[in-house]
């Protein structure tokens, strides 16, 4: 009840308005979809990682904005439908999507993890099952906006536990995330999960 309260106010406050050009009634029109430019690959080595759109491009940055912080349901769908081939297309045997945690104190803060969201509607649009019980934060971390790359990878070293779940281990677990900029996030993720003894890992994100 409160959620959906919550809910309605934001969306008086920040109308369903066209993230890229403001168009109204969606939160990112069909245009502008298609005027998104398409990511360099691969945008991360380790884990091999697929990212979709430049995040270099305004109405990305916008889009992404939007997914963080207007808590926007419509266009978790909307970039839920444009990920899920790549996932549906990947030969991957026994997958789990794994999104990669916020920390706590920020996941309070904002109440609201896109990258949960995410997971969550990729899991309901394709069928593949998401595991939010492998992946943890272990210490606040900065946020990584506004600081340079050494202390980007300095912010989010050893930022990650893992815990070894035998019936996904011979899986195929695929990391999600909205974003990754220098892969630093990635990299921790993977590392934890390395460590606690999963072999196939892969990551997915929506810009790069
Ligand atoms: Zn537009």
């Amino acid at each position: 009840m409160f959620q959906a309260v919550f809910s309605a106010a934001i969306d008086c406050v920040f109308p369903h308005i066209c993230a890229g050009c403001g168009l109204s009634g969606t939160p990112l029109c069909v245009s502008c979809v298609q005027n998104l430019p398409p990511a360099r690959q691969p945008a991360v080595r380790r884990p091999q990682t697929i990212a979709v759109y430049d995040y270099r491009s305004g109405i990305t940055r916008a889009a992404i904005h939007a997914l963080k912080y207007r808590r926007n349901t419509e266009l978790i769908r909307l970039f839920a439908r444009i990920l899920a081939p790549y996932i549906a297309r990947q030969p991957f045997e026994a997958p789990v999507l794994i999104p990669i945690p916020p920390h706590r104190k920020r996941r309070l803060a904002r109440g609201w993890s896109q990258t949960h969201r995410l997971a969550r509607e990729l899991e309901r649009q394709t069928g593949v099952p998401r595991r939010s019980d492998i992946l943890y934060r272990t210490r606040p971390v900065k946020a990584q906006a506004g600081l340079a790359h050494a202390e980007r990878r300095k912010n989010v070293a050893d930022s990650f536990k893992a815990r070894f779940r035998s019936e996904v281990a011979r899986g195929n677990l695929i990391l999600v995330d909205d974003v990754t900029t220098t892969g630093a996030t990635l990299r921790e993720a993977y590392a934890a999960l390395q460590g606690a003894g999963y072999k196939h890992i892969r990551a997915i994100t929506i810009a790069h």
